[in-house]
């Protein structure tokens, strides 16, 4: 990790001409359980990743900000006062984040910015989370503000929501401030309360398998913002403020009063997935076996996948070919359509439920899965 600090401070040196006044970074994420819940008000259980992002940034003078990154073919100058809309492409980002902070008031510079990253990119594991979260730590430390973790990552969220326009919720941010190593995260999407949860994996003879299905992207957002609106009818319609406070005890009854099957079946899946994140959590809180919460991934994919529909099958095999291959839990992760698969097996087991995954895909011809490792890592911090 030094070796990417020294090479992203020489990268702003050469770009920039100067020296940067710090180093930041921020992890990407990956959800062990508790998909489709988080606008629901309801429960998630992720991980931070150690794969992360990282800023090193600069004042200037003048009215223009430049953001350069190594993922990135072009470097972008943005108005320092630049509004929603104005800036296209990947600078979005970033340049919301400043916005969100001068929003609340905060006098926000001009800035030289130099941007590097493992999270890989568009792959459901959240880098645009990380970058936000990087850099919303970096511009609080330099505006010397004393915010919270969890203020800090709203600020990142509208960044995310009302600058760049895309409607997401708080649990990448929320993760990407709070990570904790060897933990995973319950975090109540209501409250934005974070528990860690010890998630010991090595330690008990366990992997977490992250797999990238590589499935091309279409019709993600629509699906998604019509799965968001279903889900708000649903809780008006049974007078709810929102399907979180919908008990499992209650489902029952209240499913004869929803107009169809479709609207039905969304809510099963918010309220049977968020009895299965409190169980996870409560098992994982109590020292339990961390094997015991694979049933509840195996659960987890089947509602996201018959009653959320909101799987693939790129996702669907590859949970097939893991849970095959003798993995304790496998499932769909992030909002679907495409995306990641997590799969949690024997350390032993691990390679062979790779090889299982990528041995289904070479048989229908799609391109090979691309393994990730994920270990439960810190938070967002400066790291010089
Ligand atoms: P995910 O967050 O799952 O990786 P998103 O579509 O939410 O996928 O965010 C990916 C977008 O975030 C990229 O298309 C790019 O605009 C921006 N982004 C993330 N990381 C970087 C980076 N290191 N450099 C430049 N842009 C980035
Ligand atoms: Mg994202």
């Amino acid at each position: 990790m030094g070796d990417q600090i020294d090479a992203l401070a020489e990268r702003f040196r050469r770009s920039y001409r100067r020296e940067p006044v710090g180093v930041w970074s921020a992890p990407g994420r990956v959800n062990l359980i508790g998909d489709h819940t988080d606008y629901n008000e309801g429960f998630v259980l992720p991980i931070a990743l150690a794969q992360r992002t990282w800023i090193a940034l600069a004042p200037t003078t003048g009215a223009t900000s430049r953001y350069t990154s190594v993922q990135a073919d072009e470097s972008m100058a943005v108005e320092r006062e630049a509004e929603p809309g104005a800036v296209r492409g990947w600078a979005a980002y970033p340049a919301g984040v400043a916005w969100a902070l001068r929003q609340d008031g905060h006098d926000v510079p001009a800035l030289n910015v130099m941007i590097d990253s493992t999270v890989p990119v568009g792959a459901g594991l959240s880098s645009s989370a990380a970058l936000e979260c990087a850099l919303a730590l970096a511009l609080c430390d330099l505006l010397s503000l004393e915010l919270d973790p969890t203020d800090v990552a709203m600020i990142a969220r509208r960044a995310e929501n009302e600058f760049v326009g895309a409607p997401t919720g708080a649990m990448d941010q929320v993760t990407a401030m709070h990570g904790r190593a060897a933990h995973a995260l319950a975090i109540d999407c209501r409250s934005f309360d974070v528990r860690p949860v010890p998630l010991v994996l090595p330690g008990r003879g366990l992997e977490l398998v992250v797999l990238d299905s590589r499935t091309p992207h279409a019709l993600v957002d629509s699906e998604y913002g019509e799965r968001r609106r279903t889900c708000q009818e649903a809780a008006s319609r049974l007078g709810v403020r929102a399907l979180r406070d919908l008990e499992p005890a209650a489902l029952k009854a209240a499913l004869t009063r929803l107009p169809d099957e479709k609207m039905r079946r969304r809510v099963r899946h918010v309220v049977s997935e968020n009895a299965r994140v409190l169980a996870c959590t409560g098992l994982l809180a109590a020292g339990g076996d961390p094997r015991e919460i694979g049933s509840m991934m195996n659960d987890s994919h089947a509602s996201l996948r018959d009653d959320f529909e909101v799987s693939a099958p790129r996702l669907d095999v590859a949970v097939t070919a893991a849970q095959g291959a003798g993995a304790a839990g496998a499932r769909m992760t992030g909002g679907g359509f495409g995306g990641c698969v997590v799969a949690l097996a024997e350390g032993s087991r691990a390679d062979a439920v790779v090889a299982a995954v990528t041995e289904a895909y070479a048989q229908r011809g799609w391109e090979r899965p691309t393994r990730i490792p994920a270990t439960p890592s810190a938070g967002a911090a400066r790291v010089r």
